[in-house]
């Protein structure tokens, strides 16, 4: 099985995005976060993505459902159930080919913890961008990753050198409470391919009701791709994705909720208020 083999099973097996990085490539990487820890053997790390749904933003969007939409389309199912059938389906695939796979959610957890935005960066499918998402050129921010660790040298993609941050700020001033500080830089990525973004204060973000979640075994400790400044991202790289819609997204003006869950700007189609997450 060669690697072009591999992507094209991907595919099949519902994959929007698939990349793959030699394990030379993430060899200075902590013990913590290296997948020799979980696999000595392992040559190629397989990554592969699902989009988030741009329909599953509508209901936060509008401020009107938080759960049944975006929770469940586009954050709890689309990791425990959609991807993960993608990745174990290719892990039986490569299995039946003898290889070893070893597959792999980018949960947090108390062991060793990949960083599923390095290993999609080594895997040259995009980069984080200034307000701390991995931004691709397929979706934006509109997608998660899983990855399958194998002991095959399949060939590696090669890492992507554009970068669709346009450093608009959007994802910053998108953010009602604050949160992105736009003069102090953190740095984000692979090593020695790092990228710039703005410091954010996590705190907040934990305490924010404008469609940021927390959830456990989950990617992120907080979920932001949803919320304000999520959106505000999406927002501004309309059109500039390669997925694209026939009409915007933004369809008025933003609701906001301030630190205690209160209405701060309010700006709805039939006078609908938004619910509480
Ligand atoms: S999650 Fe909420 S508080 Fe944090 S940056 Fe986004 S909009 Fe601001
Ligand atoms: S909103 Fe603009 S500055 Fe922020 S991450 Fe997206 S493209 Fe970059």
């Amino acid at each position: 099985m060669n690697s072009n083999q591999v992507k094209e099973r991907a595919r099949e097996a519902g994959a929007d995005l698939v990349g793959i990085a030699s394990v030379e490539r993430l060899k200075d990487l902590s013990a913590e976060a290296s997948p020799l820890s979980i696999f000595p053997q392992c040559k190629s790390v397989i990554v592969l993505g699902r989009r988030i749904l741009r329909g599953a933003l509508r209901g936060i969007e509008e401020g009107t459902n938080f759960g049944s939409t975006y929770g469940c389309f586009g954050h709890r199912y689309l990791e425990n159930q959609f991807l993960s059938k993608t990745v174990y389906d290719l892990t039986c695939c490569l299995e039946r080919e003898g290889i070893e796979a070893v597959p792999l959610l980018s949960f947090r957890t108390k062991g060793v913890t990949l960083d599923y935005k390095v290993m999609a960066q080594a895997a040259g499918l995009g980069e984080t961008g200034k307000g701390g998402f991995f931004l691709t050129p397929e979706f934006g921010h509109r997608q998660r990753f899983a990855m399958i660790l194998t002991d095959e040298a399949f060939e590696a993609d090669e890492l992507k050198k554009v970068s669709l941050c346009d450093n608009c700020n959007a994802c910053a001033e998108g953010c009602p409470l604050k949160a992105v500080h736009t003069e102090k830089f953190l740095s984000s990525g692979l090593e020695g391919h790092e990228t710039e973004t703005f410091a954010i204060d996590e705190k907040i973000c934990r305490a924010c009701k404008n469609g940021a979640s927390c959830l456990p075994e989950t990617s992120d400790d907080v979920d932001r791709y949803a919320a304000a400044c999520g959106r505000a991202c999406m927002v501004a790289l309309e059109g500039k994705t390669t997925n694209k819609f026939e009409n915007k997204f933004r369809k008025r003006s933003v609701w906001s909720m301030d630190i205690t869950g209160s209405a701060a700007e309010l700006s709805f189609v039939g006078g609908q208020a938004p619910v509480k997450n």
